[in-house]
């Protein structure tokens, strides 16, 4: 449960202060319940979804009363999440049937995509894989080297060339060496300035394009990078991407040091994008495969 523990507070904290005492769910305590959705980052779109569920389920269960009210909007949350996002997958070779299964992070600098994949190299290297890591995001010249300690903590080789290299090139050299060294899994960092959305939406778009040249359908993945502490503006950064890629996957980090954890329901539902991992502290061992009804349980406990 490590991690979650401060949404769950946060948002418990809320609803519990607002529904005591109360013998009903009336009109204020969904105003009340409403504006806890909104301050705990679950956004409008998502909040108002939810509030019309149990409004509904109100009008339909006459004697409901308040302290049910937890219980039903997990039930009525974790619905939501389900149709937004599969199953946990069984397994690696269930999930991934192309070997080298390649996975592209995408994500604005700073929100931990470098730690996440180094965490990812550790998660597939210690369940038995054979893991390459591509350090395609040429443009910072510390990311390289941040990437590079990483794949030295995971142990897990690391495609690199010289700084200002041609991105494209690296992510090609990337595949094309997973595909001769016979890699289960391939993931390939990516550039973040998002202050130059179209410079950096074309470069994606390149590096997508040559992965594809050397194993047919990758990239099979591409994963979006989201600091959950940041709120609506993980939520823009969200929009800003899938504007432009195909995001398949998003992983939420720093769920350990906020009480916002609303965004995970939230992001999801308004882009229909599943949340994959999220992180939860700075060691390697900090990702979790994310389970919606897990995490919805350990919130709404
Ligand atoms: P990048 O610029 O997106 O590659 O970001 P980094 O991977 O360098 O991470 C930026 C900062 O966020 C670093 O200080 C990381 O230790 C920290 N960080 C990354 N993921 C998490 C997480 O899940 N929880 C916490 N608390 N910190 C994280």
């Amino acid at each position: 449960e490590k991690g979650v523990e401060k949404s769950r507070s946060g948002i418990m904290n809320k609803i519990g202060k607002a529904i005591a005492g109360k013998k009903t769910v009336d009109a204020g305590v969904l105003d009340d319940l409403e504006e806890i959705l909104i301050t705990s980052d679950v956004g409008v779109k998502t909040t108002v979804e939810i509030i019309d569920r149990i409004e509904a389920r109100v009008a339909r269960d006459k004697y409901l009363n308040s302290s049910e009210l937890q219980g039903i909007l997990r039930e009525e949350i974790i619905a939501l999440l389900k149709d937004h996002a599969p199953d946990k997958p069984a397994d690696f070779d269930a999930e991934f049937p192309q070997k080298p299964h390649i996975v592209m992070i995408v994500g604005v600098n700073g929100v931990g995509k470098t730690t996440t994949i180094g965490k990812l190299a550790h998660l597939y290297k210690t369940s038995g894989k054979n893991v390459m890591l591509g350090a395609a995001d040429t443009f910072r010249a510390a990311a390289v080297d941040q990437l590079k300690i990483w794949s030295e903590r995971a142990d897990v080789p690391i495609i690199q060339q010289g700084q200002n290299a041609d991105p494209a090139a690296v992510a090609y050299d990337t595949v094309e060496s997973a595909k001769a060294k016979q890699a289960d899994i391939a993931l390939v960092d990516t550039a973040g300035r998002l202050h130059n959305k179209k410079s950096l939406m074309e470069e994606l778009a390149k590096i997508k394009r040559v992965m594809g040249k050397v194993v047919e359908g990758a990239p099979h993945e591409v994963l979006l990078v989201l600091d959950a502490s940041t709120g609506q503006n993980a939520m823009q950064q969200a929009r800003a991407f899938t504007d432009f890629v195909d995001i398949t996957g998003l992983v939420l980090t720093k769920l350990d040091g906020t009480a916002k954890g609303g965004i995970v329901i939230g992001v999801s539902n308004e882009l229909d994008v599943p949340v994959k991992y999220i992180g939860v502290g700075e060691e390697i061992e900090d990702l979790q495969v994310f389970d919606r009804e897990l995490f919805v349980n350990s919130m709404f406990k």
